[in-house]
C-alpha cells in the first residue's frame, strides 16, 4: 500500500455507528476513547483534522419519515443526532489530552459554536481536532456529503472514509465470499461500476472536486493512523 502520509489536512468521516461500538444504539464509551485515542495518534504524526460525524446510532431521517414524520422535520431530529456525537467525541479527544473543537452546522451557540470555514481553519493552525457536526446544516443530505463538502471548503488533501470494511470490493464482501478488493479505483471507476462507497451526492461532489477518498476500516484500534500511514489495508479512490 502507499503511504498517504501526504494527505496533511484530511476530513475523517466517522458514521454514528463506529460510536456504537456493540451497544444496539447510542455511544459506547470504550469505543469512543480508542477513536479519540486513534485521532490523536495521526494529529500527533502531524495531520490536521476534522471530524465529521453521522447520527445513525441515534436518528436517521429516512427512518423517521416512515414512522409518520415529515422528511425535512425528520432530517433535523437527525442533525441533533450528529451534535450529540460531535460533543460526546469532542469529550473523548479532549480526555486523550488534545484539544477538540466541535462546531455545528445548525447554530446552537449554548452548546457549541457555530460552524464556519473560518472558525475551522482557525482551530485547525491551532492542533485542534475540529468535529464538524450538523452534517450540511440541511435536510435531505448526509454527513457523507457533509464530509466532502467540509473537505472542499478546508482545501483538505483527503475524505478518510471509515467503514466495517478494509477498503471497496466489488461486492459487499460479508455477503459475496467472491467480492475483491481494490487497491485503487479512480472517481469514474466508482461511479461507472456503481459501488456503494458513499451516497451518489457525496460522490459527485468529491469527483466534482477531485477529492481523494481513502476507503479504511474502523474495526481495529490505531485504524486511522495506519490508513493514513499505509500500514493498514485500504482503497485509494483518487483521479
Ligand atoms: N442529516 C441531514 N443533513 C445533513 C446530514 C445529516 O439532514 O447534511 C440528517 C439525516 O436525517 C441523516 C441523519 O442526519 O439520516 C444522520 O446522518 P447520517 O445518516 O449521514 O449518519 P451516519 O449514517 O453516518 O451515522
Amino acid at each position: 500500500p502507499t503511504s498517504t502520509r501526504r494527505f496533511k489536512r484530511v476530513v475523517v468521516k466517522l458514521s454514528g455507528e463506529a460510536l456504537q461500538g456493540s451497544a444496539p444504539h447510542g455511544l459506547d464509551a470504550v469505543t469512543l476513547a480508542r477513536i479519540a485515542a486513534d485521532l490523536a495518534t495521526a494529529a500527533d504524526a502531524g495531520h490536521e483534522i476534522a471530524v465529521v460525524v453521522g447520527g445513525g446510532n441515534f436518528f436517521r431521517g429516512i427512518k423517521g419519515a416512515d414512522t409518520g414524520i415529515e422528511r425535512a422535520r425528520a432530517d433535523s431530529i437527525g442533525m441533533l443526532a450528529t451534535v450529540m456525537n460531535g460533543l460526546a467525541l469532542e469529550q473523548a479527544i479532549e480526555g486523550q489530552g488534545r484539544q477538540a473543537r466541535c462546531l455545528s452546522a445548525v447554530t446552537m451557540p449554548s452548546i457549541c459554536e457555530s460552524f464556519s470555514r473560518r472558525a475551522a481553519l482557525h482551530h485547525l493552525a491551532k492542533g485542534r481536532v475540529v468535529i464538524a457536526a450538523g452534517g450540511t446544516g440541511n435536510p435531505f443530505f448526509t454527513t457523507d456529503t457533509g464530509a466532502v463538502l467540509r473537505a472542499a471548503e478546508l482545501s483538505a488533501d483527503a475524505v478518510l472514509k471509515a467503514t466495517q470494511v478494509d477498503g471497496v470490493y466489488t461486492a459487499d464482501p460479508k455477503r459475496d465470499p467472491t467480492a475483491r478488493r481494490y487497491d485503487r479505483l479512480t472517481h469514474d471507476e466508482a461511479i461507472a461500476k456503481n459501488l456503494a462507497v458513499m451516497d451518489t451526492a457525496a460522490f459527485a461532489l468529491a469527483r466534482e472536486n477531485k477529492i481523494p477518498i481513502l476507503v479504511f476500516s474502523i474495526a481495529e484500534a490505531g485504524a486511522i493512523d495506519g490508513a493514513l500511514s499505509g500500514r493498514a489495508r485500504a482503497t485509494l479512490v483518487a483521479p
